[in-house]
């Protein structure tokens, strides 16, 4: 019978910086969030991503019994600084068109649970963050980015991998806190160009830059 600690050590020798587990419980206040927010998030079901029924586990596995977080770190190849200047790293190491880097490790570690007996579902739609957080790997700020408590220096160039598996683990102890040190006088939400950032923690989706720039074809992001 497959152990946490061998799921451990398989994804670190398929190149994942952290690994934590969850229960499949359904994940109530992120659902009130969303249902509460519509207005803001609702635009996302427009784009094929049901959020709301990703906060449910079983509505992607009935069988569902624990959630695997794989963590996977941006912080681990160098770039030369002229291309670090005007792209975000996540798209200097990104392999979404190529398929040839974190697509292949990923499909290395769901290879080696279905070897033992484990199916996996690898959803679009889950919460993936509030999931990290439930297994333990890591703080949000109050940017509203995830930072994680061991990878990529503790920072939040990473990118967290859910996995809905068929069988239970024993859970990690959750860390869904806010992590920002006490000194700090929100210097992220007065720098922020666009009043995305709300004081309460929060942010309004659609006036993120990344909204923008993907959703809003009139907007070209200059000066950079
Ligand atoms: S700038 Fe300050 S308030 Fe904003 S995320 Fe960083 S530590 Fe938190």
């Amino acid at each position: 019978m497959l152990t946490k600690n061998d799921l451990i050590e398989n994804a670190h020798a398929n190149g994942f910086a952290d690994i934590g587990f969850t229960t499949a419980e359904p994940f109530d206040s992120h659902r009130q969030f969303l249902v509460s927010h519509q207005k803001e998030y609702g635009w996302v079901e427009t784009m094929g991503l049901d959020l709301v029924r990703g906060t449910d586990p079983k509505s992607i596995m009935p069988e569902a019994q624990a959630i695997i977080v794989l963590m996977e770190s941006y912080y681990q190849k160098t770039f030369p600084k002229f291309l670090e200047g005007h792209f975000g790293r996540c798209y200097l190491d990104d392999d979404r068109f190529t398929r040839d880097g974190l697509a292949l490790r990923i499909t290395a570690f769901r290879a080696y649970l279905r070897e033992h007996g484990i199916q996996s579902k690898f959803p679009g739609h889950l919460p993936h963050r509030m999931a990290a957080a439930r297994a333990g790997l890591g703080t949000f700020g109050k940017n509203c980015l995830f930072y994680s408590r061991k990878a990529a220096r503790q920072g939040s160039w990473v990118l967290p991998i859910t996995l809905v598996v068929d069988r239970a683990f024993e859970p990690d102890a959750p860390t869904i806190a806010n992590g920002c040190p006490p000194w700090c006088r929100n210097a992220c939400i007065a720098a922020c160009p666009t009043r995305a950032l709300r004081a309460d923690g929060t942010i309004e989706p659609r006036k993120c830059i990344s909204y923008l720039s993907y959703y809003q074809g009139d907007f070209i992001l200059t000066g950079i």
